[in-house]
């Protein structure tokens, strides 16, 4: 039998258990981040136009991760599962 590793994300524990619209959130999920872990608005800006224009993209999720685009857009260590960013 094959054992699944899972992978942990903070803050998809805590989009979990918010009701609504992830948009509505969204300030608020990124001061939850380390200060040295956010990524400047241009950042976060170029690569959601990559993400705006990927295959991979279905109503701003990534089908490659499973993530919300703008919420993994918002960490500087994180990229993109396919390397577009
Ligand atoms: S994170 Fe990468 S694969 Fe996912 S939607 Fe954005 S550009 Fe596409």
């Amino acid at each position: 039998m094959t054992q699944t590793k899972l992978r942990f994300c903070r803050l998809c524990d805590i989009i979990d258990s918010i009701p609504g619209d992830i948009s509505e959130h969204a300030d608020r999920l990124y001061s939850l981040l380390d200060e040295d872990e956010r990524a400047s608005e241009a950042l976060i800006k170029e690569r959601l136009s990559v993400c705006d224009k990927c295959e991979k993209n279905l109503n701003g999720t990534c089908l490659e991760c499973g993530c919300y685009c703008i919420i993994r857009s918002f960490a500087v260590s994180r990229h993109c599962p396919i390397r577009k960013w």
